[in-house]
């Protein structure tokens, strides 16, 4: 459905996308992630046509966007980051207008609009002007621009940014329902909108993919081992002494003073070994009491981290 290969966009010496490749197929929901400048922004406008590449080439559904941009834009719903609202305009005014400028012809105008109004559910503000819509209403008639046409693919530039915890899972509802018919690319910077809506992550780094799979394997596979926060009583280094001394212990960092004379650690443990009752007893041999002990799952925050650690490039 989109194939992207060798991406790459510079502004003047700023190199904003650096040779990215992906593919995504019909149906799927991704979601691209990563911090603020990392360029997901700049990748969706190079896929959607608004902005050209430095190289490399993007086709949708066969189409090249240089060579067919017509054909190729007619496959895509774009919202972009500034949704492109008409302030003074009613919501009607609006996407009649949208309708005319994407030159659709898709079951007759009004038919089409109404249809569209009712996925989103603005039917009730369709007389309303757009600039006094709050910013949850905004952001719906954003994706009923998009929806003009009945795009089979939606390409979605942090549909959830500024908007209020109500708002944004109706967003995030909508987004769920409009991707069971519809292939969809949702940027965020917000890890939990991954795990909420999307069937697959790519993760875009200082201009690289630095992880693409879905949301379940990016965290197995990262995440050698299981990690332990234990809170243990007695004198910090002869403790950590005793921790990294022990077999299946990969590392073992002070987080911080879980209470007088206690502290906790975390613990990453390699993959085959179970420590618990070894860690314990270990511990209890030097007279270190085990406070408390629990299992830290590996979440996707975790693995991004980890991914981006080694390059610091971007605004955030
Ligand atoms: P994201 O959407 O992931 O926050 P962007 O694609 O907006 O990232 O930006 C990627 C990089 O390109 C950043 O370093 C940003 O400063 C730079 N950039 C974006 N747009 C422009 C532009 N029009 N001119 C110059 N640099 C830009
Ligand atoms: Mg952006």
């Amino acid at each position: 459905m989109i194939e992207v290969v060798g991406l790459t966009k510079k502004y003047g010496s700023n190199l904003a996308v650096d040779n990215i490749s992906f593919s995504i197929q019909k149906g799927e929901i991704v979601g691209f992630l990563g911090p603020n400048g990392a360029g997901k922004s700049t990748t969706m406008n190079i896929i959607t046509g608004y902005l050209s590449a430095t190289s490399g080439s993007v086709k949708i559904n066969g189409y090249d966007v240089l060579d067919d941009p017509i054909e190729a834009r007619k496959c895509i719903g774009y919202l972009p980051e500034q949704p492109p609202l008409y302030l003074d305009m009613t919501v009607n005014e609006y996407l009649r207008f949208v309708y005319n400028l994407k030159k659709v012809s898709h079951k007759g105008r009004e038919v089409h609009i109404s249809e569209v109004c009712r996925l989103v559910g603005i039917e009730h503000v369709r007389n309303r002007i757009v600039g006094n819509l709050s910013k949850g209403y905004k952001q719906r008639v954003g994706l009923a621009q998009a929806l003009i046409g009945d795009p089979e693919v939606l390409i979605l530039d942090e549909p959830t940014v500024g908007l209020d915890p109500n708002q944004i899972i109706e967003i995030r509802n909508m987004i769920r329902t409009l991707g069971k018919e519809r292939t969809i690319i949702l940027s965020t910077h917000i890890l939990p909108e991954v795990n909420a809506v999307c069937e697959r992550v790519l993760m875009i780094n200082a201009g690289k993919i630095v992880a693409n799979d879905t949301t379940e394997n990016i965290t197995e596979t990262t995440a050698a081992g299981k990690q332990y926060l234990v809170r243990v009583e007695g004198p910090q280094s002869a403790v950590l002494a005793v921790l990294n001394n022990m077999e299946g212990i990969t590392s073992a960092k002070v987080q911080k003073e879980g209470e007088p004379g206690a502290f906790d650690y975390l613990i990453q443990t390699d993959n085959e070994s179970d420590i618990r009752k070894t860690l314990v007893l270990a511990l209890a041999k030097q007279e270190f009491a085990v406070l408390s002990f629990q299992a830290v799952g590996t979440s996707l925050e975790d693995v991004f981290s980890e991914l981006t650690k080694n390059d610091k490039k971007g605004d955030a």
